[in-house]
């Protein structure tokens, strides 16, 4: 729980949004909630295997006709 000094007091992780700013008084109080280079790497690399094998079920798909 971080805690503000121009608020002097703890402010819950909930709200403080993700650049780190306090919801009360604006001030960075939290470094930044960025997402990890490496999930958004397996986001992608799921969307791309995902449609290879959507890819792969539609000619097998036509093949079976
Ligand atoms: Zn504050």
């Amino acid at each position: 729980m971080p805690w503000c000094e121009s608020c002097s007091r703890f402010q819950e992780a909930t709200e403080i949004d993700t650049e780190g700013h306090c919801p009360t008084c604006g001030t960075v109080i939290a470094p930044p909630k960025r997402t990890p280079w490496h999930f958004k790497l397996l986001v992608v690399a799921t969307i791309l295997y995902l449609t290879y094998r959507a890819v792969q079920l539609t000619v097998w798909i036509i093949h079976a006709l």
